[in-house]
């Protein structure tokens, strides 16, 4: 248990949180600041702050949740579509350090995430990029 974190203290049962799913893993609960109603939180029991740092044996154990939890999001919120979205690092958004993926209802037309700043590579880097990541796994 990491000190001073919220979601430690969520799962150990510290601090009361609208359960939604649990199990000796994983916990899913409803985000106290839903961006959309049913706004959904998965987390590992275990604290772990990104998911590189995440042993792949717990990050399996939350992708087998995952889809019972998103399916039955999506169906209690008559949802038309949902993000599986998980921010690492403050840069990136994350505001809780401890590993987390948001399942978020989505309507037809909400709005939300409405900018998506895409771009193009110049000739050349591209590959240039690849090769690099490459070298790094
Ligand atoms: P992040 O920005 O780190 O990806 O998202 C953290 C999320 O945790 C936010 O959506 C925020 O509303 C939610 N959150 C923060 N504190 C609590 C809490 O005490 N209880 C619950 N249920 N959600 C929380
Ligand atoms: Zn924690």
């Amino acid at each position: 248990m990491a000190e001073n974190c919220i979601f430690c203290k969520i799962a150990a049962g510290q601090i009361p949180s609208l359960k939604i799913y649990e199990d000796k893993e994983i916990l899913a609960f409803l985000d106290i600041g839903p961006i959309s109603e049913g706004h959904t939180l998965v987390i590992p029991k275990q604290h772990y702050t990104k998911v590189h740092e995440c042993p792949p044996q717990v990050l399996a154990s939350i992708m087998s949740v995952l889809p019972k939890v998103a399916a039955a999001v999506f169906a209690a919120s008559a949802a038309d579509g949902y993000n599986i979205l998980c921010n690492n690092g403050r840069a990136a958004g994350q505001l809780v350090e401890h590993l987390h993926f948001h399942i978020i209802p989505r309507k037809t037309g909400d709005g939300v995430f409405s900018r998506w700043p895409a771009s193009k590579y110049p000739q050349g880097k591209a590959e240039e990029i690849a090769e690099k990541i490459r070298a790094k796994l």
